[in-house]
């Protein structure tokens, strides 16, 4: 029988092993984790008291059919959000991004005269700048970035960071008429009832595969199998085949602050703070106010991994944001090491390079991961399941 090695167990392993179990109920499969438990990013945690995602929380519905019918075969149940507003930090206010509509309607008006690209590729500042102005970039574009990749828009690449968008205008010719035509589906956030880690216990209970735990793969030689997935970060399997990606990750701090009382006035989704404010703070979630009412307090600061004192940013961030004078409940800053891969312009060709070099050296590994298009548990799950 053909054994099946998968290395790495977050989301892409996980749900690689569901996937290759569905084509091939008998494979034989064993799956090494690192670390002392599976889940890599996805981690739900539950201290006095207060609930917190470590890693991804917000989940969009109309962008997540793959991980939607992953959750629906493995019965869990999901909690829906609206979102709520979003708010910009910008020149020493809080400012709803639905009060810069002057500014995009003139940014519609200027998409729709744009002229389509004739690269290949672009930074997500010069594609913005370019079909709505560099006002539009600043405000909107810059700090959608910072909130999904802790990225810079002058380094990454819209056709591998926003590939919709990038589709839209090459088959559009316009980001305004793709998005009008657009296929309609669910919209809001949804999460699921007891944190997203119950994704990661759901699937280990139910996968009939030999998970090993605390076993940290060091040579692809090393293991007895037929054919190999990694489903481990693009750095490591790089070393491991001794094939060169330069792939950069960004790291940053996630704090967690908990009040027992209910303190935020403001409601919705929460901020961000553009890169021309130069703050060490990348935004703020308002995890209290994302799916349901509460009657206590959980935001959750992302920040930047340079920032010498991550928990004196938070806290100044609760006083002058949001003014919130009174002291949390519960506080933990984690450093959340290489987190996010770093899409820059020309990752498709770097991308399609490596894999062909993989195939040639290793014709019995495929990859799965976080690195193709899109870093969200969607794109994950939706790379194990095209896997051949
Ligand atoms: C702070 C943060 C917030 C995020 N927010 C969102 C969000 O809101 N929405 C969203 O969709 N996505 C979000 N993401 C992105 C998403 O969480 C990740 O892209 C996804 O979880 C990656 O899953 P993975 O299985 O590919 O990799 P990982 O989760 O990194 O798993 C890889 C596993 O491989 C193991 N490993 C590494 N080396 C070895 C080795 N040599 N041998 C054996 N095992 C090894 C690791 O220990 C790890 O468990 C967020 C990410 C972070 C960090």
């Amino acid at each position: 029988m053909v054994k099946t090695a998968i290395l790495g167990g977050g989301i892409s392993g996980l749900s690689a092993a569901w996937y290759l179990l569905k084509k091939e109920p008998q494979a034989n499969i064993v799956l090494y984790e690192k670390g002392p438990r599976l889940g890599g990013w996805i981690e739900t945690n539950t201290s006095r008291g207060f609930t917190f995602e470590r890693g991804p929380r917000t989940l969009a519905r109309s962008r997540s059919p793959y991980l939607l019918q992953l959750i629906d075969e493995l019965g869990l149940k999901t909690i829906s959000s609206s979102g709520g507003k979003r708010y910009l930090w910008r020149q020493g206010k809080l400012r709803p991004i639905g009060s810069y509509w002057p500014s995009m309607l003139c940014a519609i008006a200027r998409d729709l005269f744009a002229k389509r690209s004739q690269q290949d590729d672009e930074s997500i500042a010069s594609f913005a700048s370019r079909r709505f102005g560099k006002r539009a970039a600043e405000l909107f574009f810059d700090p959608m970035t910072l909130g999904v990749y802790a990225g810079d828009i002058h380094r990454l690449s819209i056709r591998s960071c926003f590939p919709t968008l990038w589709d839209w205008e090459q088959k559009e010719g316009s980001l305004f008429r793709g998005w009008h035509k657009r296929k309609k589906g669910p919209a809001g956030l949804f999460t699921l009832e007891g944190g997203l880690e119950r994704l990661i216990s759901e699937l280990k209970r139910q996968l009939p595969i030999k998970i090993v735990t605390n076993f940290e793969v060091h040579s692809l030689d090393d293991l007895a199998a037929d054919r190999i997935i990694s489903a481990l970060p693009a750095y490591e399997i790089s070393r491991l085949t001794n094939i060169p990606l330069d792939l950069p990750y960004r790291s940053l701090w996630v704090v967690h602050l908990g009040f027992t009382k209910k303190h935020l006035k403001q409601k919705g989704f929460g901020y961000l703070v553009p890169s021309t404010e130069n703050q060490p703070l990348l935004g703020m979630v308002w995890d209290s106010d994302l799916f349901g009412e509460e009657e206590t307090t959980r935001l959750t600061a992302m920040i930047r991994a340079e920032s010498a004192d991550p928990i004196r940013t938070a806290l100044d961030a609760l006083q002058k944001h949001l003014e919130i004078k009174i002291a949390p409940d519960f506080i933990e800053a984690r450093l959340a090491k290489n987190a996010i891969p770093q899409f820059e312009v020309g990752h498709a060709e770097k991308i399609a390079h490596f894999e062909k070099q993989v195939q040639i050296k290793f014709p019995h590994l495929s990859l799965a991961g976080n690195y193709f298009s899109g870093a969200s548990l969607e794109a994950c799950v939706q790379r194990s399941f095209n896997l051949k």
